[in-house]
């Protein structure tokens, strides 16, 4: 499933195809959301936002198009009139005098308001968005602190959209190994500077990853491999997808863990229980 960097640099893609110009047609492949073609036909695209990994595409009517990829779902943007050669489902279209934004294959698409939006069962229960500005160390330390999240495992906890948003399988992976924490370790455990090292891994990766297109690696070895053959997938991660390959800290080999139905990757010298 995409992850929040992945999410934000598709909303990226999109706002530059849509923002600011008026949506000449919407279409729906939904029935429920016929009646909305002709409310947001015809109306200027204000705004593209993320909410973890969630889209919103905000209308000048205040109306807002809710969309969620979950695994399969994929934003495409191409001039007006042409389409990708690709056998998926088209849910929703976009289109205005120059593009054409599509989504493809995502079944979680809603048209709110804005008090449903306030409302809205997924979006409620989220906690703040990684990548958000004002996602910050302190931010971060007091979701730690909380009393609903500083007994829980780190593993699961990281994953968990009402802790903090955005975050998924590979970044909860390479988080943990940056941070030298075992994934069954739990907040309350930790002494204030593997705190402080757990904060700045979960402020920093998701964030390189944004930047970079989805490295999370040290960008200086990963630019080596890159550069030594290595393919873009191989150079990316520091343990994530990695099993049996060394460690690039201590030359362990990497092992794969099921944790919470999610495979785990981690490095046993570099990420110990105490
Ligand atoms: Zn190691």
């Amino acid at each position: 499933m995409p992850e929040g960097p992945e999410i934000r640099r598709a909303a990226d893609v999109v706002a530059d195809c849509i923002v600011g110009r008026v949506a000449d047609e919407v279409w729906f492949a939904f029935e429920h959301l016929k009646p909305f073609e002709r409310q947001l036909s015809g109306v200027e695209v204000r705004a593209v936002e993320t909410r973890g990994k969630a889209m919103l595409t905000r209308f000048a009517n205040g109306l807002v198009i809710y969309s969620h990829n979950q695994l399969y779902g994929r934003w495409y943007c191409h001039p007006c009139g042409e389409r990708p050669d690709i056998q998926r489902q088209l849910r929703l279209a976009m289109h205005n005098r120059k593009s054409s934004a599509l989504l493809y294959s995502a079944s979680d698409i809603e048209v709110l308001c804005e008090s449903e939006l306030a409302k809205h069962p997924f979006l409620s229960r989220l906690g703040p968005d990684v990548l958000a500005p004002a996602t910050d160390r302190v931010l971060l330390l007091s979701r730690l602190d909380d009393k609903c999240f500083r007994n829980r495992q780190l593993g699961g906890l990281l994953t968990d959209q009402s802790f903090l948003a955005g975050l998924g399988n590979y970044l909860r992976c390479e988080i943990l190994f940056v941070s030298g924490l075992h994934p069954r370790r739990r907040p309350v455990q930790l002494t204030g500077s593997q705190r402080i090292r757990l904060t700045e891994a979960m402020l920093h990766l998701p964030r390189q990853s944004y930047e970079t297109g989805g490295i999370t690696n040290d960008l200086v070895r990963a630019h080596e491999l890159i550069t030594a053959g290595a393919g873009f997938e191989v150079a990316r991660f520091w343990v994530f997808r990695r099993e049996g390959l060394p460690c690039y800290r201590c030359g362990a080999p990497i092992v794969k863990q099921v944790l919470g139905g999610q495979p785990t990757y981690l490095c046993r010298q570099c990420q110990k229980m105490i």
